[in-house]
């Protein structure tokens, strides 16, 4: 069945209201890309501007999934790296360094080009709860210095911590200006009106049901069917499509945010005084943020049981209020969830199901900044530039030969473990 926005913060506040038509009839392009989130409208524009005919089919609605509901964190690298530099050999590092800003500059230039309004912020920090993870971010902090990013990044003791976040919560953190957040909805909205303009066809409430592979792929929905020289599956966590070729691999978990109402500039001061996002390192895996209209934006969990939980604000509101304590008497006017891809290895799954079908999908929670690296790799290898597309497929991925409710049970398991580690 097909859905609209899941109701949201974001979907409540998108300035785009615009309605793309269902499929209809048989069309033929050089490009079929399958859903629209990050992933595939990044694809689908960085195409069109390279002056592909390309055809994007979205099961609901432009932004449907996580990319219109997420955390709005864009923070740098890709997750996995290692796992990409150790099955590609040490060459592959370089490549993966030159990688490791160039969402946030895809993003920058888009909102600058296209005149996206998707609330931008710069600044950005990871939150140390136990000794271990501060050893970790000062081991970070001196890696990103001997790259030359002493002045961008700040190692935050404890002591200064409250400069940056109003809370005895965390014992430090590191903060980098150059990593920002943004309206997610807003922004994934934006790249599709600009694809739009430059001739992209967008078709939402057409679920594809089948890709019937061959010379020239054709993408199959209920009412329509695109014919194309590549397809692109940009389904993530919500598809179910060449399960014998790439299923066992991703693993769907839900995350969950709430919203506040408005608060007072006093409070959101004594919050996040530098109005950056934030995410920790406990097993909780929190993250939170101003919104532009002055919410407090409050997210956590990683749930691979496939069932959300019975109320999301009753399992987000302790852990919001321990943090903040002036906020336990404020109103919660959202609260929403949604499915990310997570992959064994964290690193995104990225291939060819045959020569012309093309996949991009396991973002493990940092899909912001990955999504719009993979558009564009993506983009380059249907136009014959492999060399960034080729060590990402050639990365190790561990599959879980079982059907996905039994891997998710694993992984949950996996997880107990680790909640139980966290304890100490
Ligand atoms: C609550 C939440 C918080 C998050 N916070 C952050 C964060 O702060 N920072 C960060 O970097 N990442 C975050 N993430 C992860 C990030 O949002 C994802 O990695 C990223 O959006 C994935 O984009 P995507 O385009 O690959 O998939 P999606 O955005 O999920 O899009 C997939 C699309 O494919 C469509 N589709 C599926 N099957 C079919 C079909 N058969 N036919 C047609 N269409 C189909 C779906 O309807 C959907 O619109 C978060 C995710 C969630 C859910």
């Amino acid at each position: 069945m097909s859905e609209l926005h899941c109701p949201s913060y974001y979907a409540a506040t998108r300035n785009d209201l615009k309605d793309y038509p269902a499929l209809k009839g048989d069309i033929t392009v050089d490009v079929c890309v399958i859903g629209a989130g990050f992933t595939g409208i990044s694809a689908a524009l960085a195409l069109t501007e390279r002056g592909f005919k390309v055809a994007v089919v979205e099961a609901n609605k432009v932004g449907w999934g996580a990319s219109g509901r997420n955390g709005g964190q864009a923070g740098y690298s890709i997750k996995g790296e290692d796992n990409v530099i150790r099955s590609n050999g040490p060459g592959a590092e370089k490549i993966i360094n030159e990688l490791t800003w160039r969402g946030h500059e895809i993003i920058k230039e888009r909102v600058e080009k296209y005149q996206i309004q998707c609330d931008l912020k710069h600044g950005n920090m990871a939150a140390a709860i136990k000794p271990r993870h501060m050893d970790e971010l000062k081991e970070e902090y001196e890696y990103q210095c001997s790259l030359g990013f002493e002045d961008r990044f700040q190692l935050v003791e404890k002591d200064n911590l409250r400069d940056y976040i109003g809370t005895d919560e965390y014992i430090g953190g590191l903060y980098t200006d150059l990593d920002f957040h943004i309206h997610p909805l807003n922004l994934c909205l934006g790249e599709a009106r600009a694809a739009a303009g430059l001739g992209t066809q967008i078709f939402e409430h057409s679920p594809v049901d089948n890709i019937i592979h061959g010379k020239e792929p054709i993408v199959v929905t209920k009412q329509g069917r695109v014919k194309a020289q590549h397809v692109v599956l940009a389904g993530n966590a919500y598809h179910q499509l060449e399960k014998r070729k790439i299923g066992g691999v991703l693993f769907p978990a839900g995350t969950y945010i709430i919203g506040t109402e408005p608060l007072p500039e006093a409070t959101l001061e004594e919050i996040l005084p530098k109005n950056q996002s934030v995410w920790d390192m406990s097993i909780f895996l929190a993250y939170f943020r101003r919104s532009a209209d002055n919410r407090i934006l409050y997210g956590g969990e990683c749930n691979y049981s496939g069932r959300d939980p019975k109320s999301i604000k009753a399992t987000m509101l302790p852990h919001m209020t321990q943090t903040f304590p002036m906020l336990k008497d404020v109103k919660i006017e959202f609260e929403w969830g949604g499915m990310i891809g997570i992959t064994i290895t964290r690193t995104p799954q990225v291939g060819r199901i045959n020569d012309n079908v093309y996949y991009a999908q396991g973002y493990s929670g940092h899909g912001v900044n990955g999504t719009h690296i993979m558009g564009e790799i993506l983009a380059d290898a249907i136009t014959g530039q492999m060399e960034r597309y080729d060590i990402f497929a050639k990365a190790k991925q561990h599959r879980i030969p079982v059907p996905r409710w039994v891997g998710n049970q694993m992984l949950a398991l996996g997880m107990l473990y680790y909640r139980i580690k966290d304890l100490f």
